[in-house]
């Protein structure tokens, strides 16, 4: 199926078609095509959570201003760097600091902390997921030794977006910060939540149309799940069947792109991170936080945070993934988005 070419109205009538799953064609031609440029190959990811501060208020998210029943927590420069020694001695090569947008963090500590782990792990690449910045800071940090940049946009769609988050934040800057980490030289991720409140198969329709237009290195996409202490509590969770749909759609229009099977996804279903090998995805990321903050760094309620997603069970995690037909990859995993093909890049 040519998803790089198909119309906002095919997108979307083929979506509310399988809402429950690809079709078993597409679901091989995607899986197919990440063969193609990586092989069968699953790269891994070392996840350090350091901060659950927010100055934002997602109306989805767990770690949002408003919610005074979480526990806040920071991790000191050390204990991220403990993380990472962490991960090195597992044999990873990729970190990724994710956190709220936590101001106490300056672009000073931040560079501080981004040159330390190039010098506690040389050679390995660093991942950040830390929110909306200005290009200066962006620019602070890509110098500092910085690679790689996660911001998901959440949803392409102006009004969906506007009941997910509120009035100071906007659709605008979010897509306009990931054009700026792009032309900064990241490799950058996009991506959005499946089954998030109002959402419709239109609305998933422009997230493939802003997808093919950004051309982003990574898309991260997983599952809404309703957090007790936010707004949606309420609201139904997303499904893994239609979560697969958007990352078979995902890998046939950027066939190049690395695709996480996300924590989200391991979080419903047992065999969540099997079933998106199965339609394309190539990166697994594994939890290296330390185990106190793990349970605080709740954005959606029961996130899987031990056995296979904590790095402890990174054994238990390399035997699925055999098991399931593939190899793990412990290197940087760089993508292979400006690469041209010429017959497999393997
Ligand atoms: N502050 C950073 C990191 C956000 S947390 C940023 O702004 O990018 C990482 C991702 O978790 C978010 O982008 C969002 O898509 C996802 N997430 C948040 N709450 C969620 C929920 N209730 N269910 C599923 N995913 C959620």
């Amino acid at each position: 199926m040519d998803v790089r070419n198909m119309t906002r109205r095919e997108l979307s009538e083929y979506i509310a078609e399988h809402l429950s799953g690809p079709g078993e064609e597409e679901a091989r031609e995607a899986k197919a095509e990440r063969d193609r440029y990586y092989g069968n190959r699953i790269f891994i990811r070392g996840l350090i959570e350091f901060t659950n501060y927010c100055k934002n208020d997602c109306l989805y998210c767990g770690i949002r201003k408003s919610n005074k029943c979480a526990s806040r927590y920071r991790l000191s420069k050390d204990e991220i760097l403990g993380c990472v020694l962490q991960g090195r001695e597992l044999g990873m090569n990729t970190f990724v600091l994710q956190g709220g947008e936590d101001m106490y963090y300056s672009d000073k500590q931040m560079c501080d902390i981004i040159s330390a782990i190039k010098e506690t792990a040389p050679g390995c690449a660093v991942t950040l997921s830390i929110g909306e910045r200005s290009r200066e800071s962006y620019k602070a940090y890509k110098d500092a030794g910085a690679d790689r940049f996660l911001l998901r946009h959440e949803t392409a769609d102006e009004a969906h977006y506007s009941r997910l988050h509120p009035e100071s934040m906007s659709l605008k800057n979010r897509m306009k910060c990931l054009y700026t980490l792009k032309e900064l030289g990241y490799q950058a991720g996009a991506g959005f939540m499946v089954g998030s409140p109002y959402q419709t198969p239109d609305t998933l329709a422009e997230d493939i149309i802003f997808l093919r237009e950004l051309e982003p290195h990574m898309v991260g996409i997983g599952p809404f799940i309703a957090h007790k202490d936010t707004p949606f509590r309420d609201m139904p969770n997303g499904t893994v069947g239609l979560t697969l749909t958007m990352l078979t759609l995902t890998r046939l229009a950027l066939p190049r792109v690395l695709l996480p099977a996300t924590t989200a996804l391991a979080t419903l279903d047992d065999m969540g991170r099997e079933k998106a090998f199965n339609v394309g995805a190539n990166v697994v990321m594994p939890n290296l936080s330390p185990p106190d903050s793990r349970n605080k760094y709740s954005l959606y309620d029961n996130k899987a945070s031990s056995g296979d997603e904590a790095a402890e069970g990174l054994r238990h995690l390399s035997e699925r993934i055999e098991n399931a037909g593939y190899v793990v990859d412990m290197g940087r995993g760089d993508s292979k988005m400006n690469i041209e093909n010429n017959g497999g890049n393997k």
